[in-house]
């Protein structure tokens, strides 16, 4: 069988033009069939002269994921199971709200972090995602609603800057007009807060929307619950935050919310405390309970409470809608068990 033409950059299909002695716009061509049109056969691809189709026929595939299992929470939340080429499985989500439609892609298959209040550290790792595959969700599920989709956030399965280079690469394909054409305002990656890779975004050209899971404003309790945090101090996570937030975006500290572990006032106290003088959002999400974790999500009271305790403060403060909870398609509920 041949080769994935997908596993090829922009730049390595117009690469593979020019060593065949031809023009490179047939590359972009090609890229535009397989991301735009959605082609898994050469054969197809009109605009390309026969001869050329059936050698690239004879030479490549197009393949991608399958769609194993849908479910559906209401009209405006789904959550795809895929399976990938290897057998292995991961996890999308599609949110349409309001004019947006959003898709939640994975990164990695499972997680090797382990923050023990989210369900897709129960699977542990399996491996990274390939930038096509990352990609293909966000193609994938457009084809399935039939709509084109406005936003990715990169907040399911896996840890965004554990995998960097398939995450730098996918967001070209994920932003490119002759891709996905999503605008990179419109593109989120979430951290857990992985200082090398901050580093990393920080001196690369590349402009993207960052969240940091930032979850507790105690520093023990944040090491305890979410055990990266012990390489990867508060102290300088905050300070790679200031720095991203003036020189590209400005950042979203996300901060999940959890009964009786940090949905105190006193909590607020020290998120505001901890958060002052770097320009931020606040993006309060609270706990998507799991069967399988002894976590709670706090009373309602105490979430509009603990949102209403940081509003006199200058950082923007949205309570994240839970969505999708009922099908398990929350934030740290993907635990490939549709
Ligand atoms: N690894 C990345 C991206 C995936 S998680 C990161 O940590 O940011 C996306 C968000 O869901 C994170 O902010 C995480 O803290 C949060 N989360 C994890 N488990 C959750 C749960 N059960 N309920 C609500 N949010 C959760």
């Amino acid at each position: 069988m041949g080769e994935n033409f997908k596993a090829h950059s922009l730049l390595q299909a117009k690469n593979i033009m020019t060593r065949l002695g031809l023009d490179e716009y047939r590359g972009e061509q090609v890229f535009k069939w397989i991301w735009q049109k959605n082609a898994t056969d050469f054969l197809k691809m009109t605009n390309v002269p026969k001869e050329l189709r059936t050698f690239f026929e004879s030479r490549y595939t197009i393949t991608g994921p399958a769609v194993a299992a849908v479910r559906q929470g209401n009209e405006d939340v789904k959550k795809y199971l895929l399976e990938l080429e290897d057998g292995e499985h991961i996890e999308s989500v599609f949110i349409r709200e309001e004019k947006r439609r959003t898709v939640c892609v994975s990164c990695q298959v499972g997680c090797p972090l382990g923050c023990k209040f989210c369900a897709t550290a129960l699977i542990g790792f399996k491996r990274n995602l390939y930038a096509y595959e990352i990609a293909d969700q966000v193609r994938v599920i457009q084809a399935d609603v039939d709509d084109k989709c406005t936003n990715v956030v990169f907040m399911g399965m896996g840890e965004p800057l554990l995998n960097y280079e398939q995450v730098v690469a996918a967001l070209e394909i994920i932003s490119s007009p002759l891709a996905l054409s999503i605008g990179r305002r419109h593109t989120t990656v979430s951290t857990v807060g992985l200082l090398g890779g901050i580093e990393s975004l920080l001196k690369s050209p590349i402009r993207v929307k960052l969240a940091i899971s930032l979850n507790f404003a105690d520093e023990e309790k944040r090491k305890e619950l979410m055990p990266v945090a012990k390489s990867n101090p508060l102290r300088d996570l905050l300070r790679l935050a200031k720095a991203y937030s003036l020189k590209k975006e400005m950042v979203t500290f996300e901060y999940v919310m959890i009964d009786k572990i940090n949905d105190g006032l006193r909590d607020a106290r020290s998120l505001l405390r901890l958060l002052r003088g770097i320009p931020s959002k606040i993006n309060l999400i609270p706990y998507n309970e799991h069967p399988r974790l002894p976590y709670k999500r706090p009373a309602d009271e105490k979430i509009e409470r603990f949102y209403r305790s940081l509003l006199d403060s200058h950082h923007t403060v949205v309570i994240r809608k839970s969505r999708g909870q009922r099908i398990l398609a929350g934030c740290g509920q993907l635990a490939g068990d549709s």
